[in-house]
């Protein structure tokens, strides 16, 4: 059975719920008590706006980025970095896109310039709903997670340590790549 969440498990957990990065029974809990409790919907509302008020700025700058951006190539490479942007900020790439997002950030201003922006904005959209304290955040977020997940059987469980040793030694091979590459 699916448990209920209260106002501070969401509040944890809500800009995972915002950036679609929940489990279905997760985002599930999440709209139930968005549906019940205006507080936490007034919350996610405001939240949202943000977003939304942040891509807009983001695209205007699009715009008057091809002015700058001069030679073709330049602006195919800028379009593949605005393109894997968000998931290379996720690690979610695979370790030769990661490569690659990163020379384009360091032969690209205005790359570096957005890659910049968005990680302040994540800062923020994820430091705009502290409810606890704040270095505990992130691992409160975690523990959320995990305790919404404890009913599952023991073959997920050790499906969930071979994924986790896979990331590990995924970090590694990119680490060796990336001091290969510099
Ligand atoms: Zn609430």
């Amino acid at each position: 059975m699916q448990k209920e969440l209260t106002c501070e498990q969401v509040g944890a957990i809500i800009t995972f719920y915002l950036e679609g990065k929940l489990s279905d029974s997760l985002k599930k809990a999440v709209k139930k008590h968005l549906d019940s409790c205006p507080e936490c919907h007034a919350k996610f509302e405001e939240l949202k706006q943000m977003v939304n008020y942040f891509e807009k700025s983001i695209n205007e700058k699009n715009d008057t980025s091809d002015d700058i951006v001069k030679s073709e190539y330049q602006k195919r490479q800028y379009a593949e970095f605005k393109y894997n942007l968000s998931a290379y900020l996720d690690n979610e790439l695979d370790d030769k896109e990661n490569i690659r997002i990163k020379k384009i950030t360091i032969s690209n201003p205005i790359a570096r310039k957005d890659l910049e922006d968005m990680y302040s904005f994540k800062k923020i959209l994820h430091n705009s709903f502290d409810i606890t304290k704040n270095e505990l955040k992130q691992d409160f977020a975690k523990t959320v997670i995990n305790e919404m997940h404890e009913h599952k059987n023991n073959t997920e469980i050790s499906f969930q340590k071979l994924t986790f040793a896979f990331f590990a030694i995924l970090t590694l091979i990119i680490i060796g790549a990336i001091k290969l590459w510099f």
